[in-house]
This record gives C-alpha cells, structure tokens and sequence, in this order.
C-alpha cells in the first residue's frame, strides 16, 4: 500500500522541481512587486487630492482675509486725514498698525501653504514617475515569466500525467492526506519512521503512535507534520 505511494511521491519531486524554478524566478518576484506597488498607488494619489483640496481652501481663506483687512485699512487711513483730535489720530494709528501686523501675518500663512502646495506637486510627480517604472517592470516581468512558464509547460504537463496515473494506484484516503500536506508547501512528505523517532525531524513518537505503526498504518508527525510508515 506504502509503495504506491512511495511512487507518486520520486515522481512528484520533478513537480516539486518545476514549482520551485517557477516560484523562484526573478522576473516573477519584479512582476509580483510592481503590481503591489501599482495597487496601492491609487489609494495614495487619493489621499493626495484630499490634502491639495483642503490646503487650496486654507489658502483662498488666507487671502480672502487679507484682502478684507486691507480693505479696513485704507478706510482708517482715510479717515486719518480727516481726524483732528490728538486722541483720536493716535487710535487710529494704532488701529492701522494692529491690522498691518495681521495682514503681514496673514501673508506669511498663505506663503507657507504655498510651499506645502509645492511639496504635494512634488510627490504628484514623482508617484507619477514611479508609477511608470512600476508599469514596464510588470510588463517585463511577466512577460519574461510567462515564457519561463511556457519554456516548461510539456514538461510539466507530462509530470502531471505521470502522477495522475500513479495516482489511481494509491489508497484514496491516502493520497487525500498526501497532497493535503504538499499542498501546504510539505515536501518529501512520506517519510520511513527510525527506530522511534520521525525520520524526517527526530521527534520521539508516542508508544500509542508506534503500535499503529507495527499495525501497518501511515501516521501523522505532531512536530513537522509528515507522513510516517513503517516496513
Ligand atoms: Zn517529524
């Protein structure tokens, strides 16, 4: 029963093989890379537009204020040279300078929002600029991945044959468990128990565990999770 499946499983190491070369290839990691940075892009260039909208609407307040002052200060100036009394002409003095302060202080806010306005085209342009980076190399990457893929696609298939009519000679709750684990990235999965210990990691099996051994059962290993059986 052990055999058949000892068969599928020298056959899938040239699977195994395939995958590996195909998992591991450069091209298919840039390409991988580049469409995570091109989903994510959007989500920043939103947040991008949010941040313009509300620097233009503290800008145009800023100004829109600093004009009404302005405004203000003519009328006191004109007023200014009408006054006569000593009292009054420094009040209104002083009024003129409180608003010129404003005002400079006005200038200096839009002048810095001004700046952080630039700093937003700045990473406008450079997201563009990455973006098309990002863009050739997913094009490059896959399409150099997917000559790889083809460059072992008879390969591949006629593995994948080979283990499929091996297959039909294993225990069907047997191969289930099989390819359970290989699914889950576990390769050799069948392994020869030593002594009392798991082959694969050394781990003491239970003596409840060895007697179905002797029984004749493939059991399970707690520690690595390979499938273990006994001659
Ligand atoms: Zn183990």
């Amino acid at each position: 029963m052990i055999q058949a499946l000892l068969n599928y499983q020298s056959a899938d190491a040239k699977l195994k093989k395939i995958e590996k070369t195909l998992a591991e290839s450069e091209d298919r990691k840039k390409a991988v890379s580049a469409k995570k940075y091109l989903e994510g892009v959007e989500e920043n260039v939103n947040k991008l537009d949010d941040r313009a909208g509300e620097l233009i609407a503290t800008y145009e307040q800023a100004t829109s204020e600093q004009i009404k002052l302005k405004e203000q200060q003519a009328v006191i100036e004109e007023s200014l040279n009408s006054a006569e009394d000593e009292k009054e002409v420094a009040f209104l003095i002083k009024k003129v300078d409180e608003l010129i302060a404003k005002i400079k202080s006005l200038g200096a806010k839009a002048n810095k929002i001004l700046a952080e306005i630039q700093a937003v085209i700045k990473d406008y342009t450079s997201i563009k600029n990455t973006t098309k980076v990002a863009q050739t190399q997913y094009k490059e990457g896959l399409e150099k991945y997917n000559q790889l893929k083809e460059s072992v696609r008879e390969e591949k298939e006629a593995v994948e044959k080979e283990l499929n009519d091996l297959k039909g000679k294993v225990d069907p709750e047997l191969m289930e468990r099989y390819l359970k684990k290989r699914a889950g990235k576990i390769y050799p999965v069948v392994y020869k128990v030593r002594g009392n210990v798991c082959g694969a990691c050394n781990m003491e099996l239970p003596m409840s565990e060895l007697n179905k051994l002797k029984g004749g059962a493939v059991i399970d290993c707690d520690q690595c999770g390979r499938l273990l059986y006994q001659d």
